[in-house]
């Protein structure tokens, strides 16, 4: 008889927990009571990006004569852009759609609740059904945390699943919140026009990062005419009229059109029933071991709601390494647990930012001896070319073997640069084994070989 998998979530983690599972020869159920593809497709990593890539476009043609070029116009047609957004998120969809059918995976639309250990529910239009597991997978996501200091209206206070796009395209748009879609959401309303203003509850824009490349951001947003709040705690957010005032702990009020909060997200789990299997949590996360059981052993936790790392490639990963390990696929010696330290990220802003691994302050503090190798992308012919050097390559190795350890790099694609990094650290290999690739020339990437010599 074929396992009985039944995977609450269609985001990245429950689709790929599912198309992989169904070609190992899983019998997979998979129960969504939204879009399938998530909100990562809904109203996450797609919209945002896609936005954003508005914004660049209009940026870009801010730049062009510089570059030889007459000015074209470049107001934002907000209809146009919300309907390039949902197409695609359609197109995303019906992509996933196929690949899950494909391998023949049983998609219900609806809403699942867990019944008993081995019971989810499933209620949509078409009725009820119960559905035997042996397996169950738990995907729901996240949301955004509202605080109570904040009444959402969804027009002019919005959390970022109102802003795709927003109504209408803010004058001053006051951003709450400065971690990574905070900071990506301050670029995109400054790129598409509007005047913005900045919360951030620390003193460093991206608490947690490395300062050297904060400081890249805070120098971009001051030279774009953003103001920052620096050390300033929102407490509460009001309409006065067409305004939106947002006071702080310290006794500063910003005023602006729209107020946007990115302080950060909440898991999908109060309604999935989870007592009735026994599962627990923690503030609404579901606790994993190493191959994402929960402590219900046949029950797997994955994506946000794991309360690991909050990042779509990672909920990916998980969705098919629960899949492996619940289908015994892979002989112990060769599987590779996830290994979170060693996850790429990346931030949308312009320039973008990426890092992965041994960051070179958290090396510092943790007194750990590493080499540091910076090269700035002013001395790249292909950043001359594109006529924008800002940024640099770093990489953080091991001086006794050259391993590379993390590296950092801000400025153009930076998001799709980071992947050698990301595959140096994930496979030990080292600056030399960089440094030794023939690469095309004149790329951004030499500055990788640069900063690996
Ligand atoms: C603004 C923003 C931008 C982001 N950008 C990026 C990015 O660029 N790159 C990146 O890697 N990460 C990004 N992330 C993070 C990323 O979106 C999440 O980590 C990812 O969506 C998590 O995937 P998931 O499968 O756990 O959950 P989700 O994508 O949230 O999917 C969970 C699904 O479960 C469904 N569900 C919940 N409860 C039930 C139920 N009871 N019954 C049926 N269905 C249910 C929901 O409808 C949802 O479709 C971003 C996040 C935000 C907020």
């Amino acid at each position: 008889m074929p396992k009985r998998i039944v995977i609450i979530g269609g985001g990245p983690a429950g689709n790929s927990c599912a198309t992989n599972a169904a070609r190992l020869g899983a019998e997979v159920v998979l129960v969504e009571r939204d879009v399938i593809g998530g909100a990562a497709h809904l109203h996450d990593c797609i919209p945002s990006k896609a936005m954003i890539a508005t914004g660049n476009a209009r940026q870009f043609l801010r730049r062009v004569m510089r570059m030889g070029l007459a000015e074209v116009g470049s107001d934002v047609d907000l209809e146009a852009l919300g309907e390039r957004l949902r197409t695609i998120e359609g197109r995303l969809e019906a992509q996933t759609r196929t690949l899950l059918a494909s391998q023949r995976v049983d998609l219900i639309h609806g809403e699942a609740t867990i019944v008993d250990a081995h019971t989810v529910r499933s209620e949509s239009t078409a009725g009820v059904t119960d559905h035997e597991a042996d397996m169950i997978v738990l995907a729901a996501g996240s949301r955004p945390r509202i605080p109570d200091w904040a009444e959402i209206d969804g027009d002019r206070v919005m959390t970022t699943r109102d802003a795709y796009p927003p109504n209408t395209v803010p004058s001053h748009a006051i951003v709450i919140g400065s971690g990574v879609t905070g900071v990506e959401f301050v670029h995109l309303f400054e790129s598409i026009g509007s005047e913005v203003t900045l919360v951030v509850s620390r003193q460093q824009v991206l608490p947690g990062k490395d300062p050297e490349v904060a400081a890249v951001l805070e120098e971009d947003f001051l030279r774009r005419g953003i103001r920052l709040f620096k050390g300033a705690r929102a407490t509460a957010v009001e309409r006065e009229g067409d305004d939106v005032v947002v006071q702080c702990n310290d006794g500063r009020v910003a005023r602006g059109s729209h107020a946007l909060l990115a302080v950060g997200s909440i898991p999908n789990s109060e309604t999935l029933g989870l007592e009735n299997a026994g599962v627990e949590t923690d503030q609404g996360y579901v606790p994993v071991d190493m191959n994402l059981r929960s402590n219900v052993p046949h029950i797997y936790a994955a994506g946000d709601l794991s309360g690991r790392l909050p990042l779509s490639s990672v909920a990916t990963m998980q969705g098919r390494k629960i899949a492996e390990h619940a289908m015994g696929a892979l002989r112990r010696e060769h599987h590779r647990l996830i290994d979170y330290d060693k996850a790429a990220s990346a931030i949308f802003t312009e320039p973008e930012i990426a890092d992965v691994g041994l960051a070179e302050a958290d090396a510092f503090s943790e007194g750990r001896k590493v080499r540091v190798t910076k090269v700035p992308f002013a001395a790249s012919a292909k950043a001359m070319i594109n006529d924008d050097s800002r940024g640099f390559v770093k990489i953080v190795s091991d001086p006794a073997t050259g391993v590379v350890l993390g590296g950092s790099i801000v400025g153009r694609h930076a998001a799709e640069l980071i992947s050698v990094l990301a595959i140096a650290v994930t496979n030990g290999l080292t600056v030399s084994d960089i440094h030794e690739s023939l690469l095309v020339h004149p790329t951004l990437s030499e500055a990788l070989s640069d900063a690996a010599e």
